[in-house]
């Protein structure tokens, strides 16, 4: 590679991506034409339609190089556009409607916001059972979990692992919900994709890019996490590994980051929904808890973020937080989390939004 072609990768982030916008009324045959033509030029092509129309974009080799005269000429080949910001397939010029990902009859990125509530950690049976069936009666869809926790300390609860993920599934089941829970490493992924429908990866392994490149590889919904420090732009970046790899479904999750203000655990970055939402289709969800720290401080947070276009809320409830073996002190009681959800309710609204 020349020195200035390197110089200009550098510049635009990771090269050029390219974009093949499709006629409206094109066929399978045609877009599978287009499909195979990239794929003999070297890209990797992904494909999006949406109710519009549909598009394949080029990412991988050397899309620059690409003379977009060549696939001009193909049938059914409406235009072909430059995507010049570092991430691509998670690009509002990749897809301009908002991706809806289908968690059985839960669908994240539509009208409903969704709920996601649960203790921080499984720690017994009957704790995940009670606490699923508060939830799941206020009017939560999904059942958070940590198996695997990340504890800052070695010495911390760290989970219960394959029995914690048994004993989600079981209340969750028993309650209607989906679940979902983080995984810390690739060989977690085999185990944990029979109990939860919703891989959670953490702020301290947002750039863990060969957990991300596993999860790319597989075909459940990834709600990815924004690290601790890490820009927008970064965690965008975040998720566009995963979508490379194949996967499409990626929820995108605000959790606070990392500022000079003490008085909260992190700082909410409540700007980042509406920035998010312009820079890319893929739905964003916010966490309240992990962001304030503070229990009687997550409500006011909860009701912002749905304000700023939030697709879903992820909560911390227990039934006995002052007991909970991490992040008590930001958990909600179960009554606090039902009065939550009845302002939401009135909430949601104003802005063409309901909770389920
Ligand atoms: C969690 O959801 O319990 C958690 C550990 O979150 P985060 O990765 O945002 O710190
Ligand atoms: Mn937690």
């Amino acid at each position: 590679m020349k020195a200035t072609e390197q110089l200009a990768k550098v510049v635009s982030g990771g090269g050029v991506g390219r974009v093949i916008v499709m006629k409206s009324g094109s066929g399978p045959v045609e877009i599978e034409k287009v499909i195979e033509r990239l794929t003999a030029m070297g890209f990797d092509a992904h494909r999006s339609s949406g109710a519009e129309r549909t598009v394949i974009g080029a990412v991988g080799g050397n899309a620059s190089a690409i003379d977009p005269r060549e696939l001009r000429v193909l049938a059914g080949v409406k235009e072909v556009l430059k995507i010049s910001k570092p991430y691509k397939l998670v690009s509002r010029s990749f897809r301009e409607e908002p991706t809806l990902i289908e968690v059985g009859d839960v669908v994240i990125g539509g009208p409903e916001v969704v709920l996601m509530a649960g203790p921080c950690g499984v720690e017994s049976e009957e704790q995940i059972h009670i606490v699923a069936e508060h939830v799941a009666k206020a009017g939560a869809k999904v059942l958070r979990g940590g198996a695997f926790k990340p504890r800052s300390s070695p010495y911390s609860f760290q989970g219960l692992g394959g029995e914690g993920l048994r004993y989600l599934r079981a209340a969750a089941e028993a309650h209607g919900l989906k679940t979902i829970s983080e995984v810390m490493d690739s060989s977690q992924l085999e185990l944990m994709s029979e109990y939860v429908d919703i891989f959670q990866v953490g702020a301290r392994n947002m750039q863990n890019f060969a957990l991300l490149k596993a999860l790319g590889r597989q075909r459940q919904p990834v709600l990815l996490k924004r690290g601790l420090s890490a820009t927008i732009e970064e965690w965008l970046m975040s998720a566009e590994y995963i979508m490379a790899g194949g996967n499409h479904d990626v929820i995108l999750c605000e959790r606070g980051i990392r500022t000079f203000e003490r008085h909260s655990r992190n700082t909410f970055d409540i700007s980042a929904f509406p920035i998010v939402k312009k820079l890319s289709h893929l739905p964003v969800i916010g966490d309240p808890s992990h962001a304030i720290g503070i229990r009687d401080k997550v409500a006011p947070l909860a009701r912002a973020a749905v304000a700023a276009g939030a697709d879903g809320l992820l909560i911390e409830v227990h039934h006995k937080p002052e007991e909970a073996l991490s992040d008590g002190p930001q958990s909600l009681f179960p009554e606090q989390f039902e009065t939550l959800v009845a302002q939401l309710r009135q909430i949601a609204p104003a802005f063409d939004r309901s909770i389920g």
